[in-house]
């Protein structure tokens, strides 16, 4: 509610005057306070409002009563004011305006007279501030306030604060309306200097995250745009050494010629199109083109490869030539769902991939090659503690005889049932394994649960040729861990006949084995355990070298298998001379000669198996005969009549 005080209020009476005169100065006994906007705390941004409850239009100290002046020297006040000022009717009219409003709106004061207050500053435009000045102008609400832009005749625009105030017991309100231009031009000035980066006079990091925030908030269909967002994330290759020879005013200085033809870019791109892309500054030797509303991985890939181009010719700073490259990590995709955050960890992870790649190129985000990042990362944090939480388990796959196709021995394979990603295969921690060391704990675990399976079907069994279980060990487990102890503590532990363990290894870690895996080699092998060499032929190959370690099986690579498979069976025994075939059938006598046994991986069809049987391999691994299976699949099969193959398939 309008406040209004007892009697007629100061102001009152000049009002009635004016209202009923029009601005002809009658000698009035009111008194023109002051505005209360004045030296007011800076206002709200445009049309924002401000609501106040009223306050009388009283100079006069509390308790002490106004001291009635001259109504004369109030019009005299008013029109006189330094502050712009009008008192406008109930009908949004102008009833009398002073000189300082006449000379801010360029009209003069008489011209303004009638004319309609809320066009001449701008209060209709948006509906929250149209109300808000109706509701004063009704009495209803104490007090509007708020920002506007207005265009001054002479062409210019101006910053004005408007505030309307009712006048107590009148049928007319005060406007009064305060240049705030300088005011407005400061703090644009000083948010500029907030926003920009000195060094290059590109929007830095904090107006870069403002305006990503903000594009990402655009309802797509609302403003008509794509709906997408686009990055490329740009840092310099070697521009540390640029700093660290040259000193950091040249450093500096190329930053700046980088930052101009990076805006070129930005400027040629964004021309036939509605916006150029934003290029920020955002810190270091980073930037960053921001492109809103983007069509496609195509056009930042287009952008991106412009800005390596623009980058090639060589800097000329006062007459030293530097040359530069960059990596660019390019990002594009659908803004909704996507979090300013989650942009740039893309974009960062996608530069690193750039950088790590070969430098000097652009790399497009890869959600696969990220989740495979993650994954690696979430999997090597969880891989140590995972072996005492009895994460691991081991699945067997039968080892068979080519010629009667009895199970001679089983491959122990590891999987991880992990809580989080389910069950994982060898190849997705292994490697891990191998490289924060853990595999040392993991392949002794193995290697102890192996043999106590191998002995407990040995004794389940006991009118069954026993079967030998065959282990994969890693390089670093003959490396980093007393191996023949472990090998020899855990066969005196399980009780396993050492003839009944095999170990796997590759031929890469055997090959030019000398000192510390040479000698355990053979001390395993004095042991009697069995030494296979796993995925033979993927590596050097070298039999001659082979045969003088000890080694006694031969794992033949599945890519020999397989490329059998797609041999023709036209002959009657489906026998045909690939080079391949002609080669494993040359390793496997060489093999023979040498004293080794040979087993093929792999065997999938009956058609590979039998060509591998003429040629003379000894034993075959494959889903042919069964996948890896639990243990108790494996004792089924030595509880059958005859150790079948072909048990476990699928
Ligand atoms: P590997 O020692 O060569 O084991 C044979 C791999 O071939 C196994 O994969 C097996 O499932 C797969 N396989 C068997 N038959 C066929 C077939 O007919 N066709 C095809 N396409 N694949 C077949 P898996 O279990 O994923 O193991 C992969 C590798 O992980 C193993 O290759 C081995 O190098 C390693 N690995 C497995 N368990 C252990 C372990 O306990 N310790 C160590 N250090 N490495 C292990
Ligand atoms: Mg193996
Ligand atoms: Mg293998």
């Amino acid at each position: 509610m309008s406040g209004t005080s007892e009697g007629p209020a100061p102001a009152a009476d000049f009002v009635r005057r004016a209202v009923t005169e029009r601005h002809i100065d009658t000698p009035s006994r009111t008194v023109m306070s002051p505005h209360p906007s004045d030296g007011a705390p800076p206002g709200p941004v445009s049309g924002e409002v401000h609501r106040e409850h009223p306050q009388p239009l009283t100079d006069a100290a509390p308790g002490t009563g106004p001291s009635p002046l001259p109504g004369r020297t109030r019009g005299a006040a008013f029109a006189a004011a330094p502050l712009a000022m009008a008192v406008v009717d109930r009908g949004d009219v102008i009833v009398t305006a002073n000189e300082t409003l006449g000379l801010l709106l360029g009209t003069g004061s008489a011209s303004l007279d009638g004319r309609t207050a809320s066009d001449l500053v701008d209060l209709a435009s948006d509906a929250r501030t149209w109300h808000a000045y109706r509701e004063v102008l009704r009495g209803r609400q104490a007090r509007l306030r708020c920002t506007r832009r207005i265009r001054h005749p002479d062409g210019h625009s101006l910053w004005v604060q408007v505030t309307v105030t009712p006048l107590p017991g009148e049928e007319a309100v005060l406007m009064s309306v305060a240049d705030i231009s300088s005011r407005r031009e400061l703090q644009a000035r000083l948010r500029h200097l907030q926003m920009h980066d000195p060094v290059t006079r590109l929007p830095n990091r904090t107006l870069f995250f403002e305006r990503l925030t903000a594009a990402l908030e655009t309802d797509a269909y609302e403003e008509g745009g794509t709906g997408r967002i686009g990055l490329c994330y740009l840092d310099l290759d070697g521009f540390k050494a640029v700093n660290d020879t040259l000193g950091h005013r040249v450093g500096d200085r190329l930053l700046g010629a980088v930052a101009e033809r990076l805006t070129r870019c930005a400027e040629q791109a964004g021309h036939a199109r509605a916006a150029t892309p934003l290029v920020a500054r955002l810190g270091g030797d980073e930037f960053a083109l921001l492109v809103e509303d983007s069509t496609g991985t195509e056009q930042l890939a287009d952008l991106a490869e412009s800005v390596l181009k623009a980058l090639e010719v060589p800097f000329d700073l006062s007459g030293r030539r530097l040359s530069v490259s960059a990596s660019i990590g390019v990002v594009e995709r659908r803004a909704a769902g996507t979090t300013a955050t989650g942009l740039m960890q893309a974009a960062d992870t996608t530069l690193y991939w750039a950088k790590a790649d070969g430098k000097s190129r652009w790399t497009l985000f890869d959600p696969e090659r990220n989740a495979h990042r993650m994954t690696r990362q979430a999997l090597s944090s969880t891989l140590r503690p995972a072996v005492d939480r009895g994460e691991f388990t081991l699945e067997y796959q039968p080892l068979v005889s080519m010629e009667d196709g009895g199970v001679r021995g089983v491959e122990a394979l590891v999987r991880w049932n992990h809580p989080q990603f389910g069950m994982l295969t060898p190849n997705r921690f292994i490697g891990l394994a191998e490289e924060d060391g853990s595999i040392v704990q993991l392949g002794r675990w193995v290697l102890a649960t192996a043999c106590r399976q191998a002995r407990r079907w040995q004794l389940d069994h006991p009118d069954t040729d026993p079967i030998f279980v065959s282990v994969n060990v890693a390089v670093r487990q003959v490396w980093d861990s007393d191996l023949v102890a472990d090998v020899a503590q855990i066969l005196a532990e399980t009780q396993l006949p050492p003839h009944l363990l095999q170990l796997e290894l590759t031929e890469s870690a055997v090959m030019g084995s000398a000192g510390r895996p040479l000698q355990a080699l053979q001390a395993l092998s004095d042991m009697g355990v069995r030494i296979a060499i796993d995925d033979f032929g993927t590596g050097y190959s070298n039999l001659a070298y082979l045969s003088r370690l000890p080694v006694s099986v031969l794992k033949l690579d599945g890519s020999f298998v397989r490329s059998f498979q797609y041999e023709t069976l036209d002959g009657a025994d489906g026998h045909s001379d690939s080079a391949d075939e002609v080669i494993v059938e040359a390793l496997v006598q060489l093999a023979h000669r040498l004293g080794l046994t040979v087993t093929a991986e792999c065997v999938e069809t009956s058609a590979q198996a039998t060509r591998l049987r003429g040629i003379g391999c000894d034993t075959g691994q494959g889903w042919l005969y069964s996948r890896p299976v639990a243990p108790e699949r494996i004792s089924e099969l030595l509880a059958s009549p005859a150790v079948q193959a072909g048990a476990g398939k699928p």
